[in-house]
């Protein structure tokens, strides 16, 4: 049996990209991946996708699962051979209780090694615009816990005040109108700049600022709950001056990114950089159907002078079914080969598959267009497709020659997917962005799955045609100028900015 190691992971304070190369590396090996709450999931984008997840979560008073049995569990992974991350929010040594778990470890004879993290107390901070030290203002700064129960007592306030740097109290959010009071009356003024920090470096991060005195009305206000981070000191004026990170220009928005093929990430990165709260939904799933559903298509191959591909999924339902009747490329050999665009044409290539034509612009439309202009009635069109296609091919194409269009591949909408669905309407949504025709009639179909109606936002449409499709859902689009995604993007920003 291979040697199990077990990765104690500094997993920073939430914002994905605060992660360090070295825990991404380590991630990235794990086959088991045992995470907290305070762990930001989007991590886990890129994980291994068959790897164990295993959430232990910790939130104040909802222990998911004990410390005693986290511990067992990380030495039985490791012991069994596998590679653990254990991901921890912040850095594992810093109220992580990571020296616990590692000492288990150790003792139990499991190989293990700690990845320092970026800690919330330090981050948090830095995020809201506040540096914990600054030159001629704050020359120490202090992290410590403002939880007095069960293994500690309350701090020496009287020494705490003489310390004279900045003071960062986590776990403290319970405990705002004790710590206020206890500073102020070991000494420090009661106007002393104070500041809580929630879900800091999360679209969203939210800032309360006061002073000693009015800190605790303050957060009562807002409703601020855990979890938080307490900063007490001067600078914590900086704010005003150093803030960015809530300056954004979508920050505070959420938008939902409905998923289409590989355009989704980098519809929400781009948002995600501007300040946004993007949920992306994984709605769809695609199910290859069996050659032998698909109307003798591949006996009749023969037949076909043109194979025209619009879709990713095509060509990998396709190929698939190809291989399952014992057949490769070579059966392709006598067709000409057209693509929608080139995401579609790069995954022909991974077959080694040149297309021939390619249109200008990546739409049923313009494809149509340049077909119409080299085919003639004695050619035969074959488009493996899928259930949702839209006939506009067809309608063009017809008229000149015989096409088929055999369907390939279902998308189909499941349990979990509706489910996930009520969770990211939860509080509500800005906006709902949609890069094509079938995003749309997919949501559609997830919100008839959920039961529900659509949410109250603005629906963004990538263009013509899926505005269509939101108007004959009675849904009125806000449409991109042009038909891209930096177009849409845009589209949004001009839309929701604050
Ligand atoms: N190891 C972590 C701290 C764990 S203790 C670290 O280094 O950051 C948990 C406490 O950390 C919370 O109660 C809260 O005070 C603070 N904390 C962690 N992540 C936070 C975040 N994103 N925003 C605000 N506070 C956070």
């Amino acid at each position: 049996m291979d040697k199990g190691h077990v990765y104690l992971i500094g997993a920073g304070p939430g914002d994905p990209d605060l992660m360090t190369q070295k825990a991404m590396k380590a991630l990235k090996k794990a086959d088991v991946i045992v995470y907290d709450y305070l762990a930001n999931n989007k991590i886990l984008r890129d994980c291994k996708s068959d790897a164990e997840y295993i959430y232990v979560g910790k939130q104040a008073n909802n222990h998911a699962m004990k410390q005693e049995d986290i511990n067992a569990l990380l030495a039985e992974k490791g012991k069994a051979g596998h590679v653990v991350a254990r991901l921890k929010g912040g850095d594992p040594y810093v109220f992580g209780r990571g020296g616990e778990e590692a000492a288990v470890l150790r003792k139990e004879g499991v190989s293990f090694e700690t990845i320092p993290g970026v800690t919330s107390a330090i981050a948090g901070p830095s995020y809201a615009g506040i540096p914990v030290t600054h030159r001629g203002v704050a020359r120490s700064f202090h992290v410590m816990t403002g939880h007095f129960k069960d293994d500690y007592a309350e701090w020496d306030w009287d020494a705490l005040h003489r310390l004279d740097g900045t003071l960062i109290f986590l776990m403290g959010i319970g405990n705002i109108p004790r710590i206020t009071q206890a500073l102020i009356e070991a000494g420090k003024p009661a106007d002393t700049p104070a500041a809580v920090i929630r879900w800091a470096t999360y679209p969203i991060q939210r800032t309360v600022t006061g002073t000693l005195e009015t800190l605790a009305d303050e957060v009562e206000k807002a409703g601020i709950k855990p979890p938080g981070l307490i900063v007490v000191g001067p600078v914590v004026n900086f704010r005003e001056v150093l803030s960015t990170f809530e300056n954004r220009p979508l920050f505070g928005q959420k938008v939902i990114v409905t998923r289409s093929r590989a355009q989704a990430g980098k519809v929400s990165t781009q948002l995600e950089d501007m300040g946004a709260e993007v949920a992306e939904l994984p709605m769809i799933s695609i199910e290859k159907l069996p050659a032998s559903q698909w109307q003798n298509t591949i006996d009749n191959l023969k037949s076909y002078s043109w194979i025209v591909f619009t879709s990713q999924n095509a060509v990998t339902a396709f190929m698939q079914g190809l291989n399952s009747k014992g057949l490769d490329v070579r059966a392709l050999g006598h067709l000409k080969l057209a693509s929608i665009g080139s995401g579609t044409a790069e995954a022909l290539k991974d077959f080694g598959l040149i297309s021939d034509l390619i249109p200008e612009r990546a739409i049923s439309d313009s494809l149509a267009e340049s077909m119409k202009k080299i085919i003639n009635s004695d050619d035969k069109v074959l488009v493996p497709s899928g259930n949702l296609a839209s006939n506009i091919l067809k309608n063009e194409l017809s008229a000149i020659c015989q096409i088929d269009m055999p369907v390939v591949y279902k998308t189909v909408v499941g349990e979990e997917s509706a489910d996930h669905l009520k969770d990211v309407l939860e509080g509500g949504v800005d906006g709902i962005t949609f890069t094509s025709a079938s995003t749309v009639k997919n949501f559609n179909a997830l919100i008839e799955k959920a039961g529900i109606s659509w949410p109250e936002a603005k629906y963004f449409s990538i263009g013509p045609k899926t505005s269509e499709v939101l108007k004959t859902l009675g849904k009125t689009p806000i449409e991109s100028d042009k038909a891209t995604i930096d177009s849409l993007v845009k589209c949004v920003e001009r839309d929701l900015k604050i």
